[in-house]
């Protein structure tokens, strides 16, 4: 039998060859999109690094027909000193709805993502009428009367909030569309 070891040596690399590209394109390069659900979030994250206050650095994107329309982060009104240059401005306060009378402290320099996001929606004189809200974990009651007046018509939160029980039941009760991507609890702020 003749042997031709150059043809041999070019099997061999045409085998090699096929198993890389199999692995290649099945293994390795096997691509998933990510939903417009992740898409959204992974931004709100980037735009959650711009917040200005430690007790909660969160972020908010607000969308429409999978476009975006405004984004916001916990921060002061633009030209008002914000809490990492000023320090927080603390005051004492109970939970709406909650019958315990327990008091928290409570940061009020900086406006929530979620009331940020709206504001510039006010100021840029863009409707969010019927849009999808991407906030970092359940909102408060006035970020939820907000997104409620603002006609904001599907909220999208990455973790839950353990006081949010009165925001979800008010978000219920005008019928918007209520998610909570994760599982994850949102620790109390620093006390
Ligand atoms: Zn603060
Ligand atoms: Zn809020």
């Amino acid at each position: 039998m003749l042997f031709y070891p150059h043809l041999a040596n070019s099997l061999h690399s045409v085998v090699k060859w096929k198993k890389n590209i199999n692995y290649k394109y099945m293994v390795e390069e096997k691509f998933v999109r990510p939903s417009w659900d992740e898409y959204f979030m992974k931004i709100r994250e980037a735009v959650s690094l711009r917040a200005t206050c430690g007790r909660g650095r969160a972020g908010c994107v607000i969308t429409k027909d999978n476009h975006i329309l405004s984004t916001g982060y916990v921060g002061a009104p633009s030209g008002l000193p914000d809490c990492d240059e000023a320090g927080h401005l603390i005051t004492k306060s109970t939970v709406e709805n909650d019958d315990s009378g327990e008091f928290h402290d409570h940061c009020v320099r900086t406006l929530h993502a979620e009331q940020n996001a709206i504001a510039y929606g006010a100021r840029k004189g863009v409707s969010l009428e019927g849009a999808s809200i991407y906030i970092s974990m359940e909102p408060c009651p006035v970020c939820a009367r907000l997104i409620i007046a603002a006609g904001i018509k599907r909220v999208v939160c990455e973790k839950k909030y353990p006081t949010a029980g009165y925001s979800r039941e008010m978000l219920d009760k005008a019928g918007i569309d209520f998610t909570v991507l994760t599982d994850r609890v949102q620790e109390y702020e620093k006390e």
